[in-house]
């Protein structure tokens, strides 16, 4: 499954072709990948234009013109590719290695991005658990993918004071409670293992401790809407950085993964200064946290 970093440096490498480009027709090639295409799907989008790109949790958003949102989700395989005249690249393909073979091309778009210029963007998606769908601008918020989703964990609206006001109350361990897509919309597994040692937090603290009687941002909890957006970034960049670095097609860089402090390193030491500590791995809510047992508390 793709995480929240690896959508949002799918998105910048998809922008620059599919913002203000006219989609002047689309290849749908099956009637289905996780869920049916929407009634028309193709026709609704030809002759649009592409306002805006954008992510919202782990969802691609191509606002187009008509009143449409084009929304994408790339499920566990799914991928993107950009092809026109000069250059062909896969946005995004940092973590996982892409597929190349054309018969799980399932979607084509054929876009006019100037007067003289054309691309096209193709959806990949071997295990086909990724997803298309056309929503009204104006309904998606109420819409059942949309309607419970927490805050973004990018962008200033994540910070000690807002994690004090979500966390307030609450009981459940610190882990689970990052994960809770109601509360923070995308953060995954790996990046609150790595936010959590970053900030010398244990992961089965009770979430409700960041949170002051007064209801105020303890200096952990500042401390860790820090370092939540600084994981994120970071990935973001190593991204950014095998993105430019792609010239060849094959598709497995895979930076990033090797740069984790914690994450999948069960016995090995810790890497924080002057620590200790060896990386412990437990199990919450089935899905395996890392840790280290002496700086985090
Ligand atoms: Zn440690």
């Amino acid at each position: 499954m793709p995480e929240l970093p690896e959508v949002e440096t799918v998105k910048r490498g998809l922008a620059p072709t599919f913002e203000g480009a006219k989609i002047v027709s689309v290849d749908q090639n099956r009637p289905d990948l996780r869920f049916a295409f929407p009634d028309r799907f193709a026709s609704r989008l030809a002759g649009q234009r592409v306002a805006a790109l954008s992510r919202r949790s782990k969802y691609l958003l191509a606002d187009i013109d008509s009143g449409d949102v084009l929304v994408m989700h790339l499920g566990m395989s799914g991928s993107f590719r950009v092809e026109n005249d000069s250059v062909q690249h896969a946005p995004g393909d940092f973590a996982h290695e892409r597929n190349k073979d054309p018969k799980h091309d399932h979607v084509v778009f054929h876009l006019e991005t100037s007067e003289s210029a054309t691309a096209r963007i193709i959806y990949n998606d071997p295990r086909r658990f990724g997803f298309m769908t056309l929503i009204p601008r104006p309904q998606m918020d109420e819409h059942a993918y949309f309607k419970d989703l927490g805050m973004e964990p990018l962008g200033n609206d994540l910070s000690g004071e807002t994690l004090a006001r979500l966390f307030a109350g609450r009981k459940s361990p610190l882990k689970a409670a990052l994960l809770n897509q109601k509360l923070i919309a995308g953060l995954g597994n790996i990046y609150v293992c790595e936010a959590l040692w970053r900030s010398g937090l244990s992961p089965e603290r009770v979430a409700g401790t960041l949170t002051t009687t007064s209801g105020k941002p303890t200096k952990k909890a500042e401390e860790l809407a820090i370092h939540i957006r600084e994981t994120l970034h970071d990935a973001i960049r190593a991204g950014g950085s095998s993105l430019r670095d792609h010239t060849k097609a094959d598709g497995t860089l895979g930076y990033f993964q090797h740069s984790f402090a914690v994450y999948d390193r069960e016995g090995e030491a810790c890497r924080k200064k002057g620590c200790k500590g060896t990386i412990a791995r437990l199990v919450q809510s089935n899905r395996s946290t890392f840790h280290c047992p002496v700086c985090q508390s």
